[in-house]
C-alpha cells in the first residue's frame, strides 16, 4: 500500500534530481496512480532528452533458432530435430541483408540468435566478418551478454578476448537481451543453462572497458516479484555508475504464447507496461535512453509510452521472428514514414540514429 504523503516525497526528490532508493522503487510499484507516474517520468524524460525520439532503419538477423538453453519463457529456441528449426548459412544472411538494403536508408543490423549446439565461436565470428566486409556502411549491433558468455564457454577464450575478436571483425555494440531479471532465483527457475546474472553483468562491464557500448533490458511479467524488478533496475544503475557504457534500456513485457509458461502466466496488461516503463525511467537516472520496443508493446502502446518516459521507439526491423513465435500481434516490420508519423503525432521530433540505438 502507498500513502499519498510518501508519493509526494518521491515527487519532490525527482524534481530536485535526487536519486530514488530501493524503497522508493517498491513504493512506486505499489502505487496505482498511473497518470501521476507517467507525468513524473515524462518530466524526467523531457529534462534529459528534450522532445527528440530516436528510431533506426534496421534489419534483424537471427542466424539460428536452434538453442541449447531452452529457456522457459522463449518461444523461439528449438532443438535441432524440432519442426521449424533452422540454421542460416553465410549466403542466407547476406541474401537477407541484400533484400533489406534495397531501402537506401538502411543503416544498421541487429544480430541475435540461439546458442547452437555444434557451431563454434568461429562460425558466429565469420557471419560478422562477412556482413561487415559486404556492407561496410552498416552499423552492426550484435549478440547478447548470454551469447558472448556462451562463446567464451565453448571456445575456452576469455570474455575479453571474445569481445576483442568480435570488435575487430566489425561488431560495434552489444544487444541488450538476455538480462531477463538479474536475480539468481529467477534465472535458476527459468533459464538455468545460460549466463548467470553476474556473468551477464560481467560481459557488459568488460565490453564497456573495451569501449564497446551495450544495451540493457528487463523481461518482466513472468515469475518475478515487483521487488525483483526493482533489484534488477538497481543492479543496472550501479553498473552504469561504474562504467557509463550502457546506451539504451529496453523494457520487454513477457509474451507467453508458445512458451513453457503459456498455461500458467497471462500476458501483462497495458497498465503494467506503462507503469513499468515510467518506473524504469525514474529509477534509471543515469540512463539517457529508454526504449519503447513497439514489437512487444504493440505500436499503439509504444506510442503512448513516449509519454511515460520513453525517448526511443526502435526501428523498422525488416522481418521480426523471435517475438512473433511468441504470438506478438504487431506487424513484422514498420515503414520508416509510419514510425515518423507515430512519433510526430505524439508531439515529438523523430531523429534517426544511424543504427546504433
Ligand atoms: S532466450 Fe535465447 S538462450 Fe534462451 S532459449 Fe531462447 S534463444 Fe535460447
Amino acid at each position: 500500500m502507498f500513502v499519498r504523503g510518501e508519493l509526494e516525497k518521491i515527487e519532490r526528490k525527482v524534481e530536485r534530481g535526487e536519486r530514488l532508493t530501493r524503497d522508493d522503487g517498491e513504493k512506486l510499484f505499489a502505487c496505482h496512480e498511473l497518470s501521476w507516474l507517467g507525468a513524473l517520468a515524462d518530466f524526467v524524460r523531457k529534462k534529459i532528452c528534450c522532445d527528440v525520439v530516436y528510431y533506426n532503419v534496421n534489419c534483424h538477423v537471427n542466424l539460428t533458432n536452434i538453442c541449447v538453453s531452452r529457456c522457459k519463457f522463449c518461444a523461439f529456441g528449438r532443438d535441432v530435430e524440432t519442426r521449424g528449426s533452422y540454421a542460416m548459412t553465410i549466403d542466407d544472411a547476406v541474401k537477407l541483408v541484400e533484400e533489406a538494403a534495397v531501402d537506401p536508408n538502411l543503416t544498421g543490423l541487429h544480430i541475435v540468435s540461439g546458442l547452437h549446439p555444434t557451431w563454434t565461436f568461429e562460425n558466429y565470428l565469420a557471419f560478422v566478418e562477412t556482413l561487415h566486409q559486404k556492407f561496410p556502411a552498416l552499423y552492426i549491433k550484435g549478440f547478447t551478454g548470454v551469447e558472448i558468455q556462451h562463446f567464451a564457454d565453448i571456445s575456452g577464450l576469455s570474455v575479453e578476448e571474445i569481445l576483442r575478436r568480435l570488435k575487430s571483425a566489425g561488431l560495434q555494440s552489444i544487444a541488450g537481451g538476455g538480462a531477463e531479471i538479474l536475480t539468481d532465483r529467477v534465472r535458476n527457475l527459468l533459464c538455468p543453462k545460460k549466463a548467470t546474472a553476474d556473468q551477464w553483468l560481467n560481459v557488459a562491464r568488460t565490453a564497456h572497458k573495451l569501449g564497446i557500448k551495450t544495451n540493457a533490458s528487463m523481461l518482466y511479467g513472468h515469475i518475478e516479484t515487483l521487488s525483483e524488478r526493482v533489484e534488477h533496475l538497481i543492479r543496472l544503475r550501479e553498473l552504469q555508475d561504474e562504467t557509463g557504457g550502457f546506451q539504451t534500456f529496453i523494457c520487454f513485457p513477457f509474451l507467453p504464447k508458445n512458451t513453457a509458461l503459456e498455461r500458467d502466466i497471462r500476458q501483462t496488461t497495458m497498465w503494467d507496461d506503462l507503469r513499468t516503463m515510467a518506473i524504469s525511467r525514474l529509477m534509471l537516472d543515469n540512463f539517457r535512453n529508454i526504449k519503447a520496443y513497439w514489437v512487444m508493446l504493440t505500436v499503439p502502446v509504444a506510442q503512448v509510452a513516449l509519454s511515460f518516459g520513453a525517448n526511443d521507439i526502435d526501428g523498422t526491423i525488416h522481418r521480426e521472428n523471435i517475438l512473433h513465435d511468441a504470438g506478438a500481434t504487431s506487424p513484422r516490420s514498420l515503414a520508416e514514414d509510419e514510425i515518423i508519423r507515430i512519433i510526430r503525432d505524439a508531439g515529438r521530433i523523430p531523429v534517426a540514429t544511424g543504427g546504433n540505438a
